[in-house]
């Protein structure tokens, strides 16, 4: 999508810290860290929301959640833990609307969120 921060990243045309990139899913760091390690997680593809997956892209979505091993070994978080976080709406306060994954980690995280 023309007007997608998101895709313009996965582009290129806006540039980020990549950690992880293949054919079907990119992983960058994100701008405003809220943990020593804090990385989004996402499809090439444009789906908007948790709330648009589809049968189809339900592969997709499998395969990005298949590489968060791969991706907390890179980031070195595979043993000490991490959180993996999907916001969606108002009160998830999703602010980009292309579907990520928030990969967090490097310090203890309390639990609810605010
Ligand atoms: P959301 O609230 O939609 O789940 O999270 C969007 C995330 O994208 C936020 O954590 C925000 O810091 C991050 N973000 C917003 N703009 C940019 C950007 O231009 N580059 C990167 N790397 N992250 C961004
Ligand atoms: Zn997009």
């Amino acid at each position: 999508m023309s007007d997608c921060l998101f895709c313009k990243i996965v582009s290129g045309e806006i540039p980020s810290d990549i950690v992880y990139q293949d054919d079907k899913i990119i992983a960058f760091k994100d701008i405003q860290p809220q943990a020593p390690v804090h990385v989004l997680v996402l499809p090439r593809e444009h789906i908007p929301t948790v709330m648009n997956i589809t049968e189809e892209s339900s592969n997709l979505i499998g395969y990005l959640h298949l590489k968060v091993k791969e991706i907390a070994e890179i980031l070195g978080v595979a043993e000490s833990g991490l959180r993996l976080v999907c916001n969606y709406g108002k009160d998830g306060d999703q602010i980009v609307q292309h579907i990520h994954f928030h990969l967090m980690g490097g310090r203890p995280l309390t639990w609810p969120p605010g």
